[in-house]
């Protein structure tokens, strides 16, 4: 075999590890990243939160309410009870007790908007749990199709590996060195084809002397414009 139908397999089978350890690359970063569920989280967090915050300023309103209802109680006793003979102090009394009334039914309409409030911020949580299970269960899918996908990759790597120990076994050294020097420097490709009488690593056109040289030589033939190797199919 021609050392040029070497170096295009084994420019075959370096395209070829390259493109899947950049695949297994990517995968291996996505491999237990669990940033996607993080809004999700947080979202529930915050409900929980919230949820937390307004049972809290419901028990103060209860407390509240317990207090000006108590005191209201005991003032109003004073007032129908007759132990209070002076108007002056019974008409005062009469205020504090109106007042009170005032104040507790504010403190009632408080509670209730506190109880819708929790109402609606326990849909909320609710609505959150299920986001977030549902999020972790197609992560979860994702993750194990990835795990799948990876197991596979790393044997076609191992599989392109010794196929490509086998070609470069075949050829001598400074070959190899200059194909893997020109692979560095040409963006990983250093063997490439020739179309219609052109190189199709630079695009450049070729002559039809240095064409018949690609086609027949026993070294590789490069092109003048880019160095690539080229071969004719
Ligand atoms: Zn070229």
């Amino acid at each position: 075999m021609r050392k040029i139908e070497l170096l295009r397999e084994l420019q075959e089978l370096d395209s070829a590890l390259d493109r899947d350890r950049e695949r297994l690359r990517q995968l291996h970063a996505r491999l237990g990243d669990e940033s996607e569920l993080v809004p999700y989280r947080e979202s529930l967090e915050t409900a929980r939160r919230q949820l937390r915050s307004l049972r809290t300023k419901g028990l103060d309103l209860d407390l509240k309410l317990e207090k000006e209802t108590s005191k209201r109680k005991k003032d109003e006793k004073k007032l129908y009870d007759g132990s209070i003979k002076n108007s002056k102090e019974l008409s005062s009394l009469a205020q504090d007790v109106e007042a009170q009334r005032q104040r507790i039914s504010k403190i009632e309409d408080q509670a209730l908007m506190n109880m819708d409030a929790m109402e609606s911020e326990a849909v909320t949580l609710q609505e959150a749990e299920r986001a977030l299970a549902e999020k972790e269960e197609a992560w979860k899918a994702e993750q194990s199709a990835l795990e799948v996908e990876c197991s596979a990759l790393t044997v076609e790597v191992e599989r392109l590996r010794v196929a490509r120990a086998r070609v470069a076994v075949q050829l001598d050294a400074p070959t190899l060195r200059s194909y893997d020097s020109l692979r560095r420097l040409r963006g990983g490709v250093a063997v490439v084809a020739v179309e219609q009488r052109a190189c199709r690593g630079c695009r450049i056109s070729l002559s039809s002397s240095e064409v018949q040289r690609a086609r027949s030589s026993t070294e590789p033939v490069t092109c003048q414009s880019c160095g690539r190797m080229l071969y004719v199919p």
